[in-house]
């Protein structure tokens, strides 16, 4: 039963709707008397009262049923039950409840990230709670504990817009990309995810028509289409449920629904829609005929393609925000890249981390983003004015006319820092003591190519060829791709270019090809998928190497090595291929050819690996995943993907140094390497390049220019001395204080306290 609950409960965007829900289905479900959530205010020690069964939310002046639960209700109304110890024994809260006239009672902890953020009571007049009740409630709070978050901070934040107040908590994520904006909300969905469609109000009613239409009609074209293709093989019965999909979306079905439910409760057209198929499902699940159950299925399926087709119009008819603030479950790269150029000032996400993707490529191209907003619920945050703080991780909600003075301050005094830094960008890179510095940059968005060139970077250290890819319709030709990389070597030649031979897989999914797979971090990935489909690795490398006809500063590198004979299969292709371009007229040389270092297994190996290639980059990003086994996506774990664990900063030496023996160039162009409390201990490892995105070269040149390399050598060798991370992390902010440099690393702050 709980199982349906949590389904059930899930669906509930609202806050108030969510809370009264879930205490009258515990009431009804478990037959307890009354069922009660309190939220854990953590500034005050007090428990707050949110919700009791049948009677509600209880800051709405509830309608009250009977006339026992009408003396709880009263008695309990705006109570704060003040406790320090509520969270061990509930000792003070249950005297207060026992005085009430309920005798037995059973409290539940609401525990989110090691904290209780909220207490669940259940009342009974006789019979006592059992060990199946207990569990089955302790199931639900641990099922719902990342909603429970969200709603109480939809609460809290609807509480303080009403009551005039200022919201003072910010929402708090992991800092990506610096900067500090202030915008408007814009809230996107995932691709064809019904679930996470927010709730939006109807704004124009034809035009939502004229897209619901035209998305049923390319449906029901779909459907007729793929009848056809399979009705040879398929039998009288099996045909029919064509024909019963085509019904469903059609005027008297689906969308019919969908209409009404447009003009009555005023809601958008994908918002009617989520709400219409979720309607119809929950009916159809709860029958007792199996063949009307297995119909939920096609209802969600038919949704779903209708979703698919209502996006992609909306989204080329999309009026923006003049100062659009993205913000979204997962924001993707057709997400960033749908919005007219100018009007994008900054991302918030609630999943994903520092490391994802989107957060990467959010600071290739310099905008402030959050990631991991974890109690953030998208309801919130649509059209409001919002503050969004890159260097600490910040976001403020519905941001007040007394907080604009304050975040402009905030925002002049970020930019002052960032026009300082600045100073030194025709500077050559060095430190303090004259070490001369190789930093280079990292590219993949074709906007970057211009940020790239107007500063002074020595080569350009990974291009992410995937990110085209992402771009393209279908897997592009070899003349389209000649074209692309030849743009990029032309406009750095002479300087060396390392391109990145394809590397999808995990979070990086091309719109036209996609696979599912249940550990996607693991599984197909780079070299990997490159070497299994020769042909596309094949093109790929020949669009490269005639690319780079008469300016010979091409590089390449293969992602997610970690068997040798990997490697030697891209050795042989690579010599066919220079090969076949010879003896077709064009005059080109062989390439310098280099590996990631991503998987630990390869960094053990890099004196074998040294005998096939020519350089080595670490890829710091997966090498720490892979190393501390953090999903480098996954908000729930992202505190323990740390770059200053002992072992990783073990690893890096080691790798440089056994590079290094072999005589090869050893670079890093993972993000630590723009990090700047990590730059000072890549400088003092010897790595030979940094590479970063364009927009963190000022402040690693700022940084560099204010340590010397010997006091890079000292922290580092009391790095390699310490035992765990935040160690690490209190030393070298200490450094940064003592330099005068504070400001620069508020961002990560965080990480040093845990
Ligand atoms: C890395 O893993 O550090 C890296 C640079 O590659 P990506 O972030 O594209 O996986
Ligand atoms: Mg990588």
């Amino acid at each position: 039963m709980w199982q349906q609950w949590v389904e059930r409960l899930s669906a509930i965007d609202d806050a108030v709707n969510f809370f009264e829900t879930f205490c009258d289905e515990l009431s009804n479900g478990l037959s307890v008397d009354a069922v009660l959530v309190w939220e854990v205010v953590s500034a005050d020690h007090a428990l707050r009262l949110i919700s009791i069964s049948q009677v509600g939310y209880v800051q709405d002046q509830p309608v009250e049923l009977s006339p026992k639960g009408s003396v709880f209700a009263q008695s309990l109304r705006s109570q704060t039950v003040s406790s320090t110890e509520h969270a061990a024994g509930h000792a003070v809260f249950l005297s207060n409840v026992k005085a009430l006239e309920f005798p037995v009672t059973l409290v539940v902890p609401w525990v989110n990230k090691g904290q209780t953020v909220a207490l669940i009571s259940l009342h009974r007049c006789a019979e006592a709670f059992d060990d199946a009740l207990t569990a089955q409630v302790q199931s639900l709070a641990i099922c719902l504990s990342d909603l429970c978050v969200k709603r109480l901070s939809s609460l809290n934040l609807s509480c303080a817009q009403a009551s005039g107040r200022v919201a003072d908590m910010p929402f708090q994520g992991f800092p990506c990309a610096p900067g500090l904006v202030l915008g408007t909300g814009f809230t996107v969905s995932p691709v064809a995810d019904l679930e996470a469609v927010s709730m939006k109000p109807l704004l124009n009613y034809e035009s939502d028509m004229d897209i619901l239409s035209k998305a049923v009609q390319s449906v029901k074209q779909d459907i007729s289409a793929l009848s056809g293709i399979l009705s040879k093989n398929l039998s009288k019965d099996q045909a029919d449920i064509f024909s019963a999909y085509s019904q469903m979306v059609d005027r008297h079905g689906l969308m019919r629904d969908i209409a009404e439910c447009m003009e009555k409760e005023h809601l958008c057209v994908q918002s009617a829609l989520k709400q219409v198929v979720l309607k119809t499902m929950h009916q159809l699940e709860s029958v007792a005929d199996p063949y009307l159950r297995a119909r939920a299925v096609d209802i969600q399926d038919v949704g779903r393609r209708i979703l698919a087709y209502l996006q992609s119009t909306q989204r080329a008819r999309c009026v923006y925000p003049e100062r659009t603030i993205l913000v979204g479950e997962e924001v993707s790269l057709m997400d960033i890249a749908s919005i007219p150029e100018g009007q994008l000032v900054g991302i918030c996400s609630l999943e994903g981390s520092r490391y994802s993707h989107v957060g990467i490529l959010a600071r290739a191209i310099g905008l402030p983003t959050v990631m991991g907003v974890k109690a953030l619920s998208l309801e919130m945050a649509e059209g409001v004015e919002i503050f969004l703080d890159g260097c600490n991780g910040e976001v403020i909600v519905g941001v007040s006319e007394q907080q604009q003075h304050r975040l402009h301050l905030k925002i002049s005094d970020h930019h002052q820092l960032t026009t300082q830094m600045a100073t030194l960008r025709q500077e050559p890179a060095r430190t303090s003591d004259n070490y001369a510095v190789s930093l280079w940059v990292n590219l993949g968005l074709g906007s970057d190519l211009h940020q790239a060139l107007s500063v002074p970077a020595d080569g350009v250290g990974l291009f992410r060829s995937e990110v085209p890819f992402m771009l393209c319709e279908y897997f592009p030709s070899e003349s389209t791709q000649r074209l692309m990389y030849r743009q990029i070597l032309r406009a750095l030649a002479p300087k060396p270019v390392i391109i990145r031979t394809l590397d999808i897989g995990g979070d990086k999914r091309l719109p036209y090809f996609d696979f599912t797979e249940d550990n996607p971090y693991l599984g197909w990935r780079g070299l990997r998928f490159c070497l299994d489909h020769p042909e596309v690795f094949r093109t790929q490398l020949r669009a490269m190497i005639t690319a780079s006809e008469g300016l010979n500063n091409l590089h390449i590198m293969v992602p997610m090595v970690s068997h040798m004979h990997e490697v030697k299969t891209v050795r042989r292709y690579l010599d066919t291929v220079v090969d076949e371009c010879l003896a077709e007229g064009f005059d080109v040389q062989m390439p310098a050819l280099g590996i990631m270092i991503e998987v630990p297994a390869a960094a053990m190996q890099i004196r074998a690996f040294s005998k096939m290639v020519d350089f080595f980059s670490v890829g710091s990003n997966d090498l720490v995943q892979y190393m501390l086994a953090v999903d480098r996506n996954n908000a729930r774990v992202a505190h323990l993907f740390n770059c200053f664990h002992p072992s990783i900063l073990r690893l890096l030496q080691q790798s440089v140094d056994d590079a290094h023996a072999c005589r090869k160039h050893i670079s890093i162009c993972g993000e630590l390497a723009a990090d700047p409390l990590g730059v000072i201990l890549l400088v003092a490892m010897g790595f030979d390049t940094l590479s970063m995105s364009a927009t963190g070269l000022d402040a690693a040149k700022w940084v560099l220019h204010k340590f010397s390399l010997s006091t890079c050598q000292q922290l580092l060798k009391q790095a390699l001395l310490c035992d765990d991370a935040s160690a690490v992390l209190a030393l070298l902010h200490r450094a940064f204080h003592a330099a005068g440099m504070s400001r620069l690393v508020g961002i990560h702050e965080e990480r040093v306290i845990q």
